[in-house]
């Protein structure tokens, strides 16, 4: 059997940093209790992990006790919630990924004189939460084209147009040139989508049209790793996803002759390699 591991398997440039500086602060607390505004990343093998460590996982910053340290995950927070925290006696450690912060800051300096935010993304997604925060005189946000082109533009407005920066680059960038094209409207177009999410897909696909079957390792809660599963399956190739390899069906694998291996931007190494150590078992 051949085993295929793709190359982008595992996790992306936000999460990584994101881990490290979490190590390092677990390490630096000795023992003393850490907190996590919502999960750090989704992946449930990971957070138990911490859990043991001392990291505790709230949902509202005034679940954060007055003094302790509190870490903000990748995705980011809103301004709202940053500034409550700063107002009160709780030490930041801001582990928001680079690119979601570009995209903030950018956002925040190109509405500040009375631009409007489009914004293109998943309304309920906490980093979108986080970014039209940043949208000093309103924001829309919209999930598709068709949903842009229910809301009404004013010719006597100017708008920013941004992305969540998992979103699609194509789509996005027809809606950008529609819109810039449009002698009527003001719109400034901000380059904030980050090509991870979109290389991990590509390269799922490819690998699903070469193998006979393929495994997609990763939380079951990380949209970015059901959407790589999804991917797979609309080549056509069988595929399952898995978070950890005691979920693999190793008996039924052995028919394969060539079997892929990808997984979500937030599934940790070890779970990877245990995969390809049970598959090279067989
Ligand atoms: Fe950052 Fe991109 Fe990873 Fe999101 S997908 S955390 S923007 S590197």
């Amino acid at each position: 059997m051949e085993v295929v591991l793709a190359e982008t398997a595992g996790f992306c440039m936000g999460v990584d940093l994101a881990l490290r500086r979490l190590d390092k602060l677990v390490i630096a607390a000795a023992g003393q209790p850490l907190y996590n505004l919502g999960p750090i990343i989704h992946n449930p093998q990971v957070l138990k992990k911490y859990a043991e460590q001392g990291v505790i996982i709230v949902d509202a910053p005034e679940d954060v006790p007055d003094g302790a340290c509190v870490v903000i995950r990748a995705h980011g927070i809103t301004r709202q919630v940053e500034a409550s925290l700063r107002a009160r006696n709780v030490v930041i450690k801001d582990a928001t990924c680079p690119r979601v912060k570009k995209a903030q800051l950018l956002i925040g300096r190109h509405t500040q004189d009375g631009q409007e935010l489009l914004l293109y993304g998943e309304e309920d997604h906490p980093e979108v939460k986080g970014l039209v925060s940043y949208a000093g005189n309103g924001h829309f946000v919209f999930g598709s084209e068709e949903e842009l082109d229910g809301y009404e533009l004013s010719k006597d407005k100017s708008y920013v147009l941004a992305a969540q920066t998992t979103q699609d680059r194509v789509l996005f960038d027809v809606m950008a040139k529609r819109l810039s094209d449009d002698p009527e409207l003001d719109v400034t177009v901000l380059e904030t989508i980050c090509d991870a999410t979109k290389l991990r897909q590509k390269e799922a696909s490819e690998l699903a049209d070469e193998v006979d079957f393929m495994i997609v390792i990763g939380g079951y809660n990380s949209g970015n790793t059901r959407r790589l599963a999804q991917v797979v399956a609309e080549r056509g190739t069988p595929c399952c996803h898995v978070e950890t390899v005691a979920e693999l069906s190793l008996s039924d694998l052995a028919q394969y002759r060539k079997i892929g291996v990808t997984a979500g931007a937030s599934t940790p190494r070890i779970l990877i390699d245990e995969v390809l150590d049970a598959l090279k078992g067989l």
